[in-house]
């Protein structure tokens, strides 16, 4: 995957301490990151200033930092972190400043809440199990998309992010609820496949099609079925097939993925956007980071 490799290149660069890598990255992320925060942020301002503790979150935490992940997940959970933080802060008035946490010691009790381990699995380490099943559910979703098997996918997200039950999904999809069960029935039967026989590998079985198992929950934070940008760039320029573009409809629209939905937003205004705006909410990323940047040796 041509962006996940530029991300491991431009991550490399960064832990080296290299600036314009840092600021490749700030600029290749801002965009979908400040419409993601506008979502839930309507004053622009504020949801800047997220996207910037964000970034510096993502910097601060860069040692532990598992380049595995995709850095896109990664830094929507941060950012989802912070936007938690802010509003419950919001909520009870009491704001913290920017200056505030700039302070050494509100810089050393904010580090602490750094890193989303918080948000992506708080008791339940990132194990080797998780791992495995990650790259298998993307695996499963990749060969689904090449092989055009939209439906199996949607059913899925039926199933594990919006929680309907068969009959639900069938009537949805005018499907047989015999249909619903043998589709459920199959995938379960290759994602058993995909993990492997290994010892420790997950047992798969029916309630993992739920909403409150733990497929669900990797689902959603992982963003197993989210599209890449260049997808979603050629739905936008509408070269998709019909099969491709009712998939990102449902995706997008009946499954609310707002990361999916930043990013389409994001794309929408790249060509209007303020090219000033824009670079003045980089070199502001930057900056307030940069000094958290590790020294190249000498
Ligand atoms: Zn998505």
């Amino acid at each position: 995957m041509a962006g996940d490799e530029a991300d491991s290149f431009l991550i490399e660069a960064v832990q080296r301490g290299d600036q314009s890598a840092w600021r490749d990255v700030i600029a290749r992320y801002q965009g979908r990151m400040l419409s993601f925060a506008r979502r839930m942020l309507a004053e622009r301002s504020e949801a800047e200033d997220i996207v910037q503790e964000a970034f510096l979150g993502l910097l601060r935490s860069l040692p532990t930092y598992d380049p595995s992940r995709s850095l896109e997940t990664y830094l929507f959970a941060i950012l989802r972190n912070k936007l938690h933080d802010h509003l419950r802060r919001r909520q009870k008035g009491q704001r913290q400043s920017l200056e505030q946490l700039d302070t050494d010691e509100g810089a050393e009790a904010w580090i602490d809440a750094e890193t989303p381990s918080r948000y992506l699995a708080d008791e339940e380490k990132i194990s080797a199990q998780r791992a495995a099943l990650v790259a298998a559910l993307r695996q499963w979703v990749e060969q689904c998309t090449d092989e055009h098997r939209f439906q199996d996918l949607i059913v899925i997200e039926m199933l594990v992010v919006l929680g309907l039950r068969n009959k639900e999904v069938a009537a949805d999809l005018g499907l047989t609820e015999p249909a619903v069960a043998g589709i459920k029935f199959r995938v379960l039967e290759q994602w058993r496949k995909l993990t492997g026989e290994e010892p420790g590998a997950h047992e798969w079985q029916e309630a993992d099609l739920a909403r409150d198992s733990t497929v669900a929950r990797i689902w959603q934070e992982e963003g197993i079925s989210c599209l890449k940008r260049s997808t979603l760039g050629r739905y936008l320029l509408g070269v998709l097939d019909d099969d491709w573009n009712l998939y990102i409809d449902f995706h997008v629209q009946q499954g609310d993925c707002d990361r999916c939905q930043a990013n389409l937003q994001d794309l929408r205004s790249e060509d209007e956007r303020d090219a000033a705006s824009h670079e003045r909410l980089r070199e502001r990323c930057f900056a307030s980071s940069v000094g958290f940047l590790s020294h190249p040796p000498a």
